[in-house]
């Protein structure tokens, strides 16, 4: 039998010998959605797996075939470049995105001061490994939301980077010392995930002003981006069609912010990661994930496996046509700030005051003595 130790937690016994596609289709698994790991070295689709042996599944992609520029074996397919490439052969691809990412929209130069903002997974760790590889000026930025085993598990590995790295890494304990996450949405009425957004957003603007900052980095990849383009589409929120790009210019009080990676996907990502040991959080957030993201990203990878390179088009070709819907969207957009903290906001207390004010309401109620309600 072979061992398969599927990332979601359960190992499957399938009989050998066999090839790893067969494997997958078998799993009902999409090849563009895994790599798949033997020990140290990942196979690609067209690999066989022996009888006795054991193999790993690691959300990301691989493929099969000889490498496009040396001809040794390929440790990676791209089917939407037509290409596979060996290990160097594939890294020096990789680099050459990011490069081309943050020239194609100026993101940042060898002067700035970079807060690249890093959750333990792979893309973020990924983007704060390349970028001090490159030679950039980048520090990180970890926050605390307070969600349990996963908090203290990725605020290790993020730890580990910056000590790998020798760079320093800024933690905002904001889960441990104000409250976390989970008991916060609930007393605001909103989910998790939107309260997270919240609570990320503000300190990523406000530590790169209090510290000086240059640009905030984010880990957001080619999936991420094109699963929001299509969801806006599909809403047809032009607003928000016209406002997604890589850079997001300084205005208003907000730093800009850059997203280096949105040129290579999630499994380009996560077979760097794997290449180059970067230790890495295997586990989603357990909070209740945005299930339309999830569920974007299933439909898109469908349709990749199917017609390779239509995530890269559709996303690319969108880079290029996007002044159109901006031209469509013209209205000036309103701008205020918080009354209570001065940061950028269109109401008169921004929703990260409003989520403060909540939980001091709360610490308040908590402190009145005992039948100090009914003496009054
Ligand atoms: P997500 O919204 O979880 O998909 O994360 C998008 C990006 O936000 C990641 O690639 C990171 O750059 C950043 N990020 C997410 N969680 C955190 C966190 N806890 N601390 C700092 N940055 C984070
Ligand atoms: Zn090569
Ligand atoms: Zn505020």
């Amino acid at each position: 039998m072979i061992r398969v130790n599927h990332y979601n937690g359960k190992t499957v016994e399938i009989e050998g010998p066999k090839r790893v596609r067969e494997i997958l289709k078998q799993l009902g698994v999409l090849e563009n959605t895994v790599l798949v790991a033997r020990g140290d070295e990942l196979l690609t689709p067209d690999r066989t797996v022996q009888e006795g042996e054991e193999i790993e599944l690691i959300p990301v992609i691989s493929g099969g075939m000889k490498c496009k520029v040396c001809g040794q074996t390929a440790v990676i397919s791209l089917p939407r470049h037509n290409s596979a490439f060996c290990r160097d052969h594939f890294f020096e691809f990789f680099y050459h995105q990011v490069k081309r990412g943050i020239n194609q929209f100026r993101m940042f130069t060898h002067r700035d001061r970079i807060l690249v903002c890093v959750s333990g997974g792979k893309d973020s760790l990924t983007l704060w490994y390349v970028l001090s590889q490159m030679g950039y000026n980048a520090d990180g930025l970890y926050i605390d939301l307070g969600i349990g085993d996963y908090s203290e598990a990725s605020l290790e590995m993020t730890e580990k980077m910056a000590e790998t790295l020798n760079r320093r890494l800024i933690v905002i304990p904001f889960g441990s010392q104000k409250m976390p996450i989970a008991p916060l949405a609930k007393r605001a009425r909103r989910t998790a995930c939107s309260v997270c957004g919240t609570v990320k957003r503000y300190y990523f603007n406000r530590v790169a002003l209090e510290e000086g900052y240059d640009v905030v980095a984010t880990g957001h990849n080619l999936d991420d981006e094109v699963a929001r383009l299509l969801g806006n589409i599909l809403r047809w929120n032009i607003p928000f069609v016209a406002k997604q790009s890589p850079v997001l210019e300084e205005e208003n009080g907000l730093r800009r912010k850059v997203k280096p990676m949105f040129r290579l996907t999630e499994q380009e990502i996560a077979a760097f990661a794997f290449l180059n040991r970067i230790q890495y959080i295997r586990q989603e957030c357990p909070m209740s994930r945005d299930s339309t993201s999830l569920l974007y990203k299933r439909a898109l990878n469908l349709i990749e496996e199917e017609s390779p390179g239509t995530k890269h088009f559709f996303y690319l070709e969108f880079l290029k046509k996007s002044h159109i819907f901006k031209a469509l969207s013209s209205d000036e957009e309103p701008r205020g700030t918080c009354t209570v903290c001065g940061g950028p906001s269109l109401t008169e207390v921004c929703s990260f005051c409003r989520l403060l004010r909540r939980i001091e309401k709360e610490e308040q109620s908590m402190k009145q003595p005992l039948g100090a309600e009914t003496t009054e």
